[in-house]
């Protein structure tokens, strides 16, 4: 038997244990007791117009055609109409061909990093970050670097990130706006970036690719704009996912979007089609394939989590905790009070605030919560966060 994969299969992740905990624990004090912040779950319902999309095509669309296998790659029109959206809003030379659909980002980055790399290859990415990348890297033969941030902000250290670069270097893993900090990367750090990557792929003489994470890029508040990472640096291959965006994370749809611009842009197409025959990631799932054809540009209601974001951080803050402004995602990253982020966890949980450590996201001493959740229970739940900012002697403001 494969002892890796034993060990990922045997560990339960800390979110799914703190999960698990509150479900136990809202049997004992009732479900509206416990302030679950645990899940990146969106709590918005998926637009209207994606129900109709879907009723529309079981009742017009031909049964065994709709259910059928679409191409490998996915079904040609769905990605002709995600390469014209992505040229009219973004303004770069997409192509169908260079389309691949999957069952989600979590899909796409494995598959972009089987392409991308060699065993002995090395990925750079910045803490905090998705507790999978370790895990798909790894699965592609490669190794995680992850650099920290910049603690007062965490934008991307770009002095770390230029020293940290060599000839193993295959790929830059980037994720904004980000899970867990919430953190977007503005537009002069992707401009130094891309600066970087083109001065030392030069230095090496071979092409740093530039993976992008993205399932969050709708979800900002505020008018932030986040930088179409592939109009900055051409060696870009977008990871996108509609599960946060739609609301539809459990029916797995998402994309690759290669730069037909990038180097040897037709052969990493083809290694991405290789890697997705290779994991047995063909065909995405044909009905939402159909429907995400129907529904470019539409978005969940994400001002929901505008408010959320709004009444929590501020809250949280004149309480005494400190955290940088998420911009984006529906994620809090705040510091923990204690410097172990777990003992922070455990005292929270007695106020039923279910928390997750900040280590797993490559990042001690803080704590995740994920606001996408209902506004009413971010109400329900401040006087436990005030108690426990009482019980560390926070200084209150406001
Ligand atoms: N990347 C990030 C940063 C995420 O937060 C998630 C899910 O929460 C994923 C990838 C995986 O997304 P998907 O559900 O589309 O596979």
């Amino acid at each position: 038997m494969n002892q890796r994969m034993l060990g990922l299969g045997s560990r339960r992740s800390v979110i799914r244990e703190i999960f698990e905990f509150g479900k136990k624990r809202a049997a004992q004090v009732g479900a509206e007791n416990v302030y679950d912040f645990s899940l990146g779950n969106p709590s918005v319902v998926p637009p209207q117009i994606v129900t109709d999309t879907l009723h529309r095509l079981l009742r017009e669309e031909e049964p065994t055609a709709l259910h059928g296998y679409t191409s490998a790659q996915g079904d040609a029109s769905v990605r002709a109409a995600i390469a014209d959206y992505i040229r009219k809003t973004h303004g770069v030379d997409a192509d169908a061909n260079f389309i691949y659909m999957t069952c989600g980002a979590a899909a796409s980055l494995t598959i972009t990093l089987s392409a991308v790399c060699v065993p002995g290859d090395e990925v750079i990415t910045f803490a905090p970050y998705f507790t999978e990348y370790k895990v798909f890297t790894e699965t592609a033969g490669a190794s995680l670097v992850a650099l920290d941030s910049d603690p007062d902000t965490f934008q991307i250290d770009l002095e770390k990130l230029a020293s940290a670069i060599n000839e193993k270097t295959a790929a830059v893993l980037v994720n904004s706006p980000n899970n867990p900090s919430g953190v977007v990367y503005s537009e002069e750090t992707i401009v130094r970036l891309a600066h970087i990557l083109t001065e030392k792929s030069a230095q090496l003489g071979k092409t740093i690719y530039l993976i992008t994470d993205e399932p969050y890029r709708e979800l900002v508040y505020g008018g932030v704009k986040v930088p179409y990472l592939t109009r900055y640096y051409p060696h870009t291959v977008v990871c996108y996912s509609y599960s946060k965006s739609l609301s539809l994370p459990g029916e797995r749809i998402g994309y690759i979007f290669v730069n037909p611009s990038a180097e040897r842009a037709k052969e990493l197409y083809l290694a991405v089609c290789g890697a997705g025959r290779a994991l047995g990631y063909v065909c995405a799932p044909s009905l939402f394939q159909k429907m995400i054809a129907c529904c470019q540009g539409v978005t969940s209601d994400v001002s929901v989590y505008e408010r959320n974001r709004d009444l929590l951080a501020s809250s949280l803050q004149n309480y005494g905790f400190s955290c940088v402004r998420p911009d984006g995602a529906f994620y809090l990253f705040v510091k923990s009070p204690e410097p172990d982020a777990y003992a922070f966890c455990e005292r929270a949980k007695k106020y039923d605030l279910l928390l997750v450590p900040g280590d797993d996201f490559g990042c001690k001493g803080y704590v995740r919560i994920a606001y996408c959740v209902s506004h009413s229970m971010i109400e329900r739940s401040l006087p436990s966060f005030q108690k426990l900012a009482l019980e560390y002697g926070l200084p209150a403001r406001g």
